[in-house]
This record gives C-alpha cells, structure tokens and sequence, in this order.
C-alpha cells in the first residue's frame, strides 16, 4: 500500500508541477474514509495538510495521526463547531453569516482567530453547499467585522464533468471573484480535486483536495 501512495504522490506532484509553471500549490491530502494507517504512510511520503470532510471522522483520527495541519472540507453543522475550534488549520467551508459567527464565538471563547475560507457555489448546484457567487462580497463583508476569524480566501468544488475542460469557466469566474475581493489576509484559491486539478491550477488555484488519486478510490461500504 504504502509503495502504491508513494507512487502516486510522486505522479501528483509532477502534474502539479507542470500546471502551475513555478507557481507555489499546497497539496492537502483528502482522507476521508482512509485509515490513520494509510494516513501516516502519506505523511511519511512528505504530505503536510489533510483533509476531511466530516467532524466526527476527523476527531477520530487527531490522535493516531502524526503532526499534520488539518483542514475541514466538508459542510459544517453550526451545532459541531465548537469540537473543532483550535484542532483544524483551515475551514474551508464557510457559506453563511451564521456560521460564521458560531465559528467566531467560539474562536473567541478559545482566544484564538480561525483561519477560514469562502465556499462559493458559482454553479449554483442545488444539492451542493456554498454560497452563491452574488452574495459572496456581501458575505466577505460581513463576516470581516468578526475579529475572531481571518478569511484567507475562497473555496469551490466544481460540478462533476467527464472531460474537467467543460467545468474551466466555473474555475476562471471564481479565480476571478477571488482577485476583484482580496483583501491583504487572502492567500488561498481552494479549488480542483482527483479528476480536474490540473484545470483548477492552470485557472489560478493555489490549493488543491486529493484523495483519490492518492490513496484509491474510497470504500463507501465503511461508512
Ligand atoms: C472528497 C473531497 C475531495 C477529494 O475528492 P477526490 O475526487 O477523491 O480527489 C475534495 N474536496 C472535498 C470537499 C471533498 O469532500
């Protein structure tokens, strides 16, 4: 196994390489439904960020996991912030005032700022979590009166397309928001998973969410 993610990773980061032509990309590595196992051979590997989309799933594993910085991906429930507050590096998936100013209250409560990220739902697919591209400068707006959270920047997952080329618009008009909005703390465009980094990049992403194409496709059985 962990020959196989070390392959991977060595293939991942050439792509990654090659699309950004010198441009720096943090690689956090998905980990969903992967073991702390699995987990720690990528660490070994020289991955530095993981990533996990679910609150529950990521407590579990804090503690068999080396030092990593952790970063929440997937929706947040407003009422699980405060088991995460402190614990993750980056939250990269902010869409409301409300939960904006849960994660505030709480940071404030530990006396610490939350690093945070704006999820933007440009394709403004129903089932899918993020807020809407025309509300995003209010959000931003709103949420840099809370002194307890920095907003770094923002965050997409794209639709799914068979061939990425058909989703490159949707990468373009965030990189786009992202540079009409920034701001001096902004740092990071989280945008291009397994199937479409390589678009994500050339389009301007400078933070990329791998898990597939690391460690395998994922056993949903285990859930
Ligand atoms: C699962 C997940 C990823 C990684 O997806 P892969 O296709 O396995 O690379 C990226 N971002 C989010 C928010 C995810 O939930």
């Amino acid at each position: 196994m962990k020959d196989d993610i070390k392959r991977n990773l060595e293939t991942i980061r050439e792509r990654i390489d090659r699309a950004a032509a010198g441009r720096e990309v943090t690689l956090v590595a998905v980990t969903k439904l992967h073991s702390v196992e699995e987990i720690n051979d990528a660490l070994a590997c020289g991955v530095t960020d993981c990533g996990e989309n679910k609150v529950q799933e990521l407590l579990s594993k804090i503690d068999g996991v080396g030092a990593t910085n952790w970063h929440l991906i997937g929706h947040l429930q407003t009422n699980k912030v405060k088991q995460i507050i402190g614990k993750v590096k980056l939250i990269h998936s902010v869409d409301s005032l409300h939960l904006a100013q849960e994660i505030d209250k709480r940071a404030g409560a530990a006396g610490i700022v939350q690093d945070v990220l704006i999820q933007v739902n440009a394709a403004g697919e129903e089932q899918k979590s993020g807020a809407p591209a025309e509300d995003v400068p209010q959000l931003l707006s709103q949420m840099l009166e809370l002194k307890n959270i920095r907003v770094q920047g923002l965050m997409q997952i794209a639709p799914f397309a068979e061939d990425p080329e058909d989703v490159r618009a949707y990468f373009r008009q965030v990189k786009r928001l992202y540079d009409d909005l920034k701001t001096p703390d902004f740092r990071y465009l989280s945008m291009g998973m397994s199937h479409d980094f390589e678009i994500a990049i050339e389009e301007g992403a400078n933070m990329v969410r791998i898990g597939t194409a690391i460690f395998g496709a994922r056993d949903y059985g285990k859930e």
